[in-house]
């Protein structure tokens, strides 16, 4: 039988780390990557046949469990017509709308106040494109240069975006990139999360230089960082009082934590002093796309607008709005309805609290992290606030923690600094599952 330890070995033969994506080398957590050959519902099975429950569902595309059969048959279907076909097809149109109606479905159910945030929405294939286009856009839009990026927020990997970036950028310990030139990286001004203080500081020096903020929507790629009260909603007013635009990144929560994403949540009240405001632009992907590769970038028409053909912004894509990728989206989002996020959220109450009490019993300090149902573990007795706190938790408690789980069964995320992702296809016997690898995972975290 061809092992895991086979395949990677083979494959760090003629991939680079043996992986198309850093943080499946579990180079943080040690050990050796499970080679993953199929996934239904909640499970995932490697290349030996062993099943997992599954708490990283794709990094977070899969909230209908991997392989929802209506998802699947929408695929094969459009798959059935034709992969690409480099032309306009009538579902990237019925997507817009439906993105279109979603998000402001919710503002209008908050009062209508929060406006409509996505008048126009351009489809790209990855979350990177989505907010590497933003940034140019925003910069094309307002002649400015300076972007402000918050540290531990992960926007993707163009160069831009890389200073103290999240996510794989985190679990590598790696600050920035190499080949990012340096005068790319003078014009990202990198704030700490959280920070309203920095921001206005930020605006009173470099005002008339800023074209953007880029915030994630709930900062989800050091771990869950929610935003405080009414961050989100300031950073949109001090934006506008100084004529740049708010880019909220909305890959990670969009169509995740609720049926018009983080926004939605703030819009509709959920969020405490959230509501009554509403980014310039949005980027979307993960959801978006069903597991397909789909993302896309909206907002406010006068600035979609700018795009080419009609504007002197120019974007463009061989595979953007691929109508396999549109047909998955569509499908994923029709299904996506408000009981698939009452199930989330209950999957999301029920596990962090197991997980929490399980830690509690050995003895483990630690806070949990919690962001609409995404959610999190540091090992710090006190929730942090942003990325240097973050940094300060006993993360070496972490990859014993992981691999008992992974012994058990159960996959997580293989690195402290990324959130845990539920699927609504995780039943009582997933749940289960991990409930029951719980306690000696917490001993091997109290052991390290
Ligand atoms: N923004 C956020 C908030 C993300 O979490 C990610 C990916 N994890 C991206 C952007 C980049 O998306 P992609 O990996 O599809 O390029």
């Amino acid at each position: 039988m061809q092992t895991n330890e086979l395949y990677f070995t083979r494959a760090k033969n003629s991939i680079p780390g043996g992986v198309n994506s850093p943080v499946r080398a579990f180079g943080s957590v040690g050990g050796t990557p499970r080679f993953m050959v199929s996934a239904t519902g909640p499970y995932i099975t490697d290349a030996e046949g062993r099943e997992y429950v599954d708490l990283v569902c794709s990094w977070g595309p899969a909230i209908l469990g991997h392989a929802h059969p209506q998802v699947i048959e929408a695929v094969q279907a459009a798959a059935a017509r034709g992969l690409s076909f480099g032309a306009s097809t009538p579902a990237e149109t019925e997507l817009a709308e439906l993105v279109r109606e979603r998000v402001s479905v919710t503002a209008d159910a908050a009062g209508g106040s929060a406006g409509a945030p996505i008048e126009k929405l351009r489809l790209v294939s990855t979350g990177t494109e989505a907010t590497m286009t933003a940034i140019r856009l925003a910069r094309g839009f307002t002649g400015r240069e300076l972007l402000v990026k918050f540290a531990g927020h992960y926007h993707g990997h163009s160069d831009a975006l890389l200073a103290e970036a999240g996510s794989g950028l985190a679990t590598l310990s790696m600050p920035g990139s190499a080949g990012v030139t340096a005068a790319t990286a003078a014009q990202t001004l990198v704030l700490p999360y959280n920070d309203l203080d920095a921001v206005h500081a930020v605006f009173a020096e470099h005002g008339p230089r800023i074209a953007a903020v880029i915030v994630e929507a709930a900062s989800a790629n050091m771990g869950v960082v929610p935003p405080e009260r009414g961050f989100n909603r300031a950073l949109s007013a001090i934006a506008r009082e100084h004529g740049a635009l708010l880019i909220l990144d909305e890959v990670l929560t969009g169509f995740r934590v609720g049926p018009a994403g983080w926004w939605g949540l703030e819009a509709a009240g959920v969020v405490p002093d959230g509501a009554d405001w509403a980014p310039d632009l949005i980027a979307f992907g993960k959801v978006i796309g069903g597991g397909m590769p789909l993302a896309g970038l909206g907002g406010r028409a006068d600035v979609m607008d700018f795009l080419a053909p009609l504007g002197p912004v120019y974007q463009a894509g061989t595979l953007s709005g691929n109508p396999v990728a549109v047909a998955a989206g569509i499908a994923t989002l029709r299904l996506a309805e408000p009981a698939v996020y009452a199930r989330l959220d209950a999957v999301a109450d029920t596990l962090s609290a197991a997980v929490s009490s399980a830690l509690a019993a050995e003895g483990v300090e630690h806070s949990v992290q919690r962001a609409g149902n995404l959610f999190s573990f540091v090992f710090s007795p006190e929730a942090p606030r942003d990325y240097a706190a973050v940094k300060t938790q006993q993360s070496f408690r972490y990859p014993p923690f992981f691999h008992a789980m992974l012994s058990a069964g159960v996959s997580l995320p293989p690195s402290v600094f990324e959130s845990w992702f539920v699927s609504a296809a995780h039943d009582e016997v997933a749940i289960l599952r991990i409930l029951d690898a719980l306690p000696a995972a917490a001993r091997a975290a109290a052991a390290a």
